[in-house]
């Protein structure tokens, strides 16, 4: 695909930013090429340097559930800016934006506003190591929670493994605590449990993974999750930076009826601007500084302009129908793509849970990590290739999970399919 001006974009940027980029899969490296570099977006499209046009399904990695500059969203922001840009003071708006998480998320009774998903995965683990004074961390091998030192690290295959950081700069002493296990696995957790229960401050997970792809829970996984933290005085916490007001009004907790102890959102509740939050029961969030012993605070933190664009758009996710349209919008794309494979005798499954999809090289299910990674990556390269030449901006990373909204419409994803049709053909080595 010829693109000269991202090209040219491309060329300047990587003499000035690392990788030509400010988060390292935006670069395109897993999949070969250069990164288109937008221009705008509208809707469900984005536009590139050089004016083309494409059907987005990337959604900014996931807070474009409304499409892009949707006007009540952009209107309210506007107006914010006119009355300042932040005061490190408290707002009502801030008061505004935190009752309405807490209203939809009953599992979440105070929270407190970061700038990133990091931050809030980062602070709640510090909130959960403060409030049990418990230092054992687990997380699910393949699921991504930010960036924090303690959670950069993935697990060896089967048993639980501790202390082998995933990037350099990060000492075996930050991660020494925390504890991988395959995703689905409560058998293992069980084992953990027996094993290191009383050190085990949280256990924290994506309730549905995106971070390796697409992977639902089994049944029984996050409910087996909540259960023996309860039985252990650890904290289950729920890591909803993507899945939160995405997968339902109240996240994956909501669409799956549990509560877990501690909550983080990012993403969706930001509408699009650098927020994010984490909370807890009451008893739990009282362990915050100035109320508690556990430090953590931030400049930016609540930025009105971006709590603003977050109220509203959860409201304009209240309207009536939005979930139901969404699910039937990814409805529609997983059957066209399933069929496409077929049709075109393809290995590989397509995994979806509402909006969020993964058309995997593998035949599935894929469960965990494990699986995930034994995905035809050289062909999902080659397949991003022929989607992109196709005008169908898809995530460059057979571990990303693909993004739906409510600016798509059924011949945006018709078109798609026929695309994809393309794209799987010559996809073949
Ligand atoms: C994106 C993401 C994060 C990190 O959020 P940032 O805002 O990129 O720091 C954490 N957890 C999950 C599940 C995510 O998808």
């Amino acid at each position: 695909m010829s693109d000269p001006q991202s090209e040219a974009l491309f060329r300047e940027a990587e003499a000035l930013l690392p990788g030509g980029v400010n988060s390292p899969v935006r670069a395109f490296r897993a999949v070969g090429g250069h990164p288109v570099f937008v221009e705008k977006a509208l809707g469900a499209r984005i536009f590139g340097a050089d004016g083309r046009e494409y059907i987005d399904y990337i959604g900014s990695w996931g807070p474009a559930i409304l499409g892009h500059a949707e006007p009540h969203v952009v209107k309210a922001v506007q107006d914010a800016a006119s009355l300042g840009l932040s005061f490190g003071a408290p707002t009502e708006r801030e008061v505004r934006f935190a009752k309405a998480v807490i209203e939809r998320y009953p599992s979440m009774e105070m929270l407190r506003c970061v700038s990133s998903g990091t931050e809030a995965t980062m602070s709640a683990l510090r909130v959960a190591r403060g409030y049990t004074k418990r230092s054992v961390i687990v997380k699910f091998d393949g699921a991504y929670h930010g960036h924090a030192d303690a959670l950069l690290v993935k697990a060896g295959s089967g048993a639980a493994t501790f202390g082998n950081p995933d990037s350099a700069g990060v000492p075996e002493g930050m991660v020494a605590t925390t504890a991988t296990l395959p995703y689905n696995d409560v058998p293992a957790l069980k084992a953990l449990f027996s094993a290191r229960g009383r050190d085990i401050a949280a256990v924290i997970v994506e309730p549905v993974a995106g971070n390796m792809g697409c992977v639902p829970p089994a049944p029984g996984f996050l409910a087996g999750i909540i259960e023996l933290c309860d039985a252990n005085g650890a904290l289950a916490i729920f890591d909803e930076v993507m899945t939160g007001s995405r997968l339902s009004r109240s996240g994956a907790q909501g669409l799956y009826g549990l509560r877990p102890h501690m909550t983080c959102l990012g993403k969706v509740v930001g509408g699009g601007m650098p927020l994010a939050a984490y909370g807890g029961s009451r008893q739990v969030m009282q362990c915050v500084a100035p109320l508690g012993a556990v430090y953590q605070a931030g400049t930016l933190s609540g930025n009105p302009l971006a709590v603003t664009a977050g109220l509203v758009t959860l409201e304009r996710l209240d309207a009536p129908g939005t979930y139901e349209r969404l699910e039937e919008l990814g409805a529609r794309l997983e059957a066209g793509m399933a069929s496409a494979l077929r049709e075109t005798a393809t290995p590989g499954c397509v995994q979806r849970v509402g909006s969020m999809l993964t058309l995997f090289f593998h035949p599935g299910p894929v469960t965990d990590f494990r699986a995930a990674a034994a995905a035809d990556t050289a062909r999902f390269s080659r397949f991003h290739a022929g989607l992109l030449a196709g005008g169908v901006y898809w995530p460059p990373s057979q571990f990303e999970a693909a993004f739906l909204s409510l600016a798509h419409t059924e011949a945006d994803v018709d078109r798609t399919i026929t695309v994809v049709r393309t794209a799987l053909e010559r996809s073949r080595g």
